[in-house]
């Protein structure tokens, strides 16, 4: 549980993988910024979460990760209300392989930007007070699938994005903790009305027809991640297994140099 109130962000938490990873949030004791572009569900969510959990706990901030501005304007708003944020979730995703730049927009350059405005605000050596860094990857960041070429992409450069920033020698004296969730397919909508976004919408029929995972499975799995909270774990989450990836190295490097 987060002890004092502790306030935490999750992109594209209006629905689906982002709302439960904030409702996993709420049951830990934090409040709740929701981050999303949709500002029908947003509000409405904001309403559901503040009716289970209590009043002023769960805040909609409409916010587009692409919007360099705007997901500023979001982040210094939520700063503005609770002072300091602890956890920072990137969740936001898209699947669109005829739109592959905004694939990469939203799923690469998104995550990117809310590290960067997380790292900056919780980093002990800019007199921040640390904090948690999770970001949403996909089992498709490991094991790639042709029908999603430009999502795998993505989801591999959330993965090492993540991993990298984790190596650094500095991420104790920053107070920083990065995080990986890598969920198998989840009955949301993505999955649900993602067919035309694929190259081949009835392999990935099939692919759904195998099972999904239920939304409760990623809550507990998320609650998993933050209590066990180890620097640059890789969760998997599939219909076999909720584990941990093992960790390789094949690379050497002097740790000892400066890296920010
Ligand atoms: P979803 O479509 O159900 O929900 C995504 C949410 O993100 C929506 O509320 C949407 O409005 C919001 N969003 C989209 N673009 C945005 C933007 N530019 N800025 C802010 N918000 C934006 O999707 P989901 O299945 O819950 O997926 C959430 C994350 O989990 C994604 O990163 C996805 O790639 C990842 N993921 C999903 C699955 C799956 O099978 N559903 C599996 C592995 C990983």
């Amino acid at each position: 549980m987060a002890s004092v109130i502790e306030a935490a962000i999750v992109t594209g938490a209006a629905q689906g993988i982002g709302k439960s990873i904030a409702t996993s949030l709420l049951k830990q004791g934090y409040k709740i910024f929701i981050f999303d572009l949709d500002s029908n569900l947003g509000p409405a969510t904001e309403k559901d979460l503040c009716q289970k959990f209590g009043e002023t706990k769960a805040t909609f901030i409409k916010c587009d990760v692409t919007d360099k501005e705007q997901f500023i304007g979001a982040f210094n708003e939520a700063v503005k209300t609770c002072g300091h944020i602890s956890v920072m979730v990137n969740n936001a995703g898209i699947a669109d392989e005829y739109n592959f730049e905004k694939c990469i927009a939203v799923n690469l350059i998104g995550v990117i930007q809310g590290c960067n405005l997380a790292m900056d605000h919780m980093r002990k050596d800019k007199g921040g007070k640390g904090g948690t860094i999770v970001n949403v990857a996909s089992m498709a960041a490991i094991d790639a699938h042709f029908i999603l070429p430009t999502y795998c992409a993505t989801k591999s450069g959330v993965l090492n994005f993540t991993k990298a920033w984790a190596k650094n020698p500095k991420c104790e004296e920053y107070g920083l903790t990065f995080l990986c969730l890598c969920p198998g397919f989840v009955d949301t909508e993505m999955v649900r009305t993602g067919g035309p976004h694929c190259l081949n919408p009835q392999i990935f029929e099939v692919a759904k027809s195998s099972g999904l995972l239920k939304l409760e499975t990623i809550e507990d799995a998320f609650l998993k991640l933050m209590n066990d909270k180890q620097n640059g774990s890789v969760l998997e989450v599939s219909k076999f297994r909720i584990e941990y990836l093992k960790q390789t190295s094949v690379m050497q490097v002097n740790n000892d140099k400066e890296t920010s």
